[in-house]
């Protein structure tokens, strides 16, 4: 049988993302891009990766279907066609490819705001018709002019650089962007209502949602002067169409041109095709030899590092850390699964609540590492298994809440762990630590000063203050023939009880778990499986 992860290509995908994939061979690549839908079906059954551009719908179906996938990559930056929140639910790693077309997208903008200025499209159909009009097409030189940017992310930096280059100044609208990186880019930041005013040019820059939709809408339109240009290739539903139809019609507005509409394909009858000096192309941002065979290579790098090294960081559904982190975090969520295990079975019953708090050095990852603790929490008590991605969700829907904080000053340990349950109206704690040599420690639980190597197999067991018990226990798992190699017991002298922890070579039969729990002075005994 052969084991290596398969990566199903639903889309036909550049050789250069495809040989990246098949790169040393620990990767199987099966292309399915000329097969049916049903044979894609197939294909998936048993398969670690899938790969699609637009061209298929990676839906709950396919999801179902493709139970062992963990990632689903998407050669482009759109994720219209995957479901996200379906991917989320079965725990599966959403990622895009969000930088390999910027530079090809922020071309197009900038062809469009020379073709818009200088009316090459319609130059060029009038010539075709026969006529020789050097009147009609009179435009705008960009040179010494103000450029408006709304949104200066990857794109819109792109093209605030060729904007420089052509000698226009450029004045950007971003709520999100730092006066820092202002400067760095030579801009001027300015509020969006106070910027359309000044503008000679504006191009959209900013992705869609709720806050963008209709951003440029009939008011907004109306504050830009009537010899500005205005361009699109960010996506449909952020300007008004109609309202800027309306403007070019009534010389409002001097041009414009859009890459994006509202509905793709735009509409045969949409009133956008008739409107003057307008310059439309069918969403062709990222239509380069040169972005596809980018985006490949993005989207490929990003599914081998999440297959082969278990790098999630480009996962668009994960909690979100510092990558910089990434060897950092390990042996927090190594920790956090661990003691979460431990929690699992100190506190049972219906868990309601759950309480992380972490203190330590990796500063952001906190919703990773509570997700961490519940995968331990759960592990073996349901019947999906929960990861990474999909555990915060879980929670969410089983209504259990989760909070997380942050402790502050960490003594002795690269970082201390504190996880709590509330279950059967009881509050349970159990808490550890990363040692400076990357060690993980068991320190706490219940209030109980345990101090074990949270690995292999731990047996709990709590009992009443009696002689010769802990003897007793020692003679029984002997008799079993289970070998102890870490021991650990702790006594509250207020209730007249004790905790041991009990690190095993090997796990207990239930045989062994029952005849401990007769004993007579024990009050749980409990089975912890922490590895394997
Ligand atoms: P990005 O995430 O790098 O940048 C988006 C920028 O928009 C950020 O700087 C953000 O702060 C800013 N922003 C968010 N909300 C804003 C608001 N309300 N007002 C002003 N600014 C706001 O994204 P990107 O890679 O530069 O892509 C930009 C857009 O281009 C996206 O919509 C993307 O889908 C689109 N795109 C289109 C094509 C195409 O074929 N035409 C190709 C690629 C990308």
């Amino acid at each position: 049988m052969n084991d290596r992860p398969r990566v199903v290509l639903a889309d036909s995908l550049a050789s250069e993302g495809v040989a990246i994939l098949e790169a040393d061979g620990r990767l199987q690549v099966d292309d399915c891009s000329s097969q049916s839908r049903s044979e894609l079906e197939r294909a998936l059954v048993g398969a670690a990766g899938l790969i699609v551009r637009s061209g298929t719908q990676a839906d709950a179906r396919l999801f179902a279907v493709g139970e062992s996938l963990e990632v689903v990559g998407r050669a482009g930056v759109g994720l219209d066609n995957v479901d996200v929140e379906a991917a989320t639910r079965s725990g599966i790693a959403v990622m895009n490819a969000p930088a390999g077309n910027t530079v090809s997208t922020a071309e197009l903008a900038f062809a469009l705001l020379l073709s818009a200025a200088r009316r090459i499209p319609a130059a060029d159909q009038s010539l075709r018709a026969g006529h020789w009009d050097r009147k009609a097409f009179r435009g705008a030189q960009l040179s010494g002019k103000t450029l408006g940017v709304i949104g200066a992310g990857r794109i819109g930096a792109e093209v605030i650089q060729r904007a420089r280059a052509f000698g226009m100044k450029v004045v950007v609208a971003d709520p999100y962007m730092t006066e820092e990186r202002a400067r760095d880019l030579y801009v001027e930041l300015m509020d969006l209502d106070d910027m359309l005013p000044v503008v000679d040019f504006v191009t959209l820059h900013v992705p869609l949602t709720e806050e963008t939709k209709g951003l440029l809408d009939a008011d907004r339109i109306g504050l830009l002067r009537p010899h500005a240009v205005l361009v699109n290739a960010s996506r449909g539903g952020i300007v008004d169409e109609d309202a800027l139809a309306s403007a070019l019609r009534e010389g409002r507005l001097a041009a414009a041109a859009l890459d994006v509409y509202a509905i793709e394909p735009l509409p045969a009858d949409h009133p956008l095709r008739e409107a003057p000096n307008l310059v439309l192309t069918p969403h062709l941002g990222a239509a380069t030899h040169d972005a596809q065979r980018e985006v490949a290579i993005e989207i490929a790098a990003a599914v081998r590092a999440a297959l082969l090294e278990r790098d999630f960081s480009a996962a668009v559904n994960m909690p979100p850390y510092d990558p910089d982190d990434r060897d950092r975090l390990r042996p927090v969520l190594d920790l956090a699964e661990r003691l979460g295990a431990v929690l699992g079975e100190v506190a049972q019953g219906g868990i309601a609540e759950v309480t992380v708090r972490y203190g330590g050095e990796v500063h952001r990852g906190l919703r990773l590492i509570s997700s961490a603790v519940l995968i331990g929490l759960w592990k073996g008590r349901l019947d999906s298994s929960p990861n990474l991605i999909n555990a915060l969700p879980l929670a969410r829907e089983r209504g259990i809440s989760v909070s997380r904080s942050r402790v502050g000053e960490v003594t002795g340990y690269r970082g201390m762990l504190e996880v709590s349950a509330l279950a059967g109206g009881e509050v349970h704690v159990v808490s550890g630590g990363l040692e400076s040599d990357g060690g993980l420690r068991l320190l706490r639980i219940d209030g109980y000063h345990v101090e074990v190597e949270p690995r292999g197999h731990l047996l709990l067991f709590r009992n009443r203050d009696a002689p010769g018990v802990v003897g007793e226990v020692g003679t029984r798992l002997a008799a079993a023939g289970v070998k102890i190699s870490e021991f650990h017991q702790a006594r509250d002298p207020q209730t007249g009880e004790s905790l041991a922890v009990l690190s095993l070579d090997e796990a207990l039969g239930s045989d062994v778990l029952a005849d401990l729990r007769s004993l007579p002075a024990v009050l749980y005994a409990r089975a912890v499986r922490l590895d394997g």
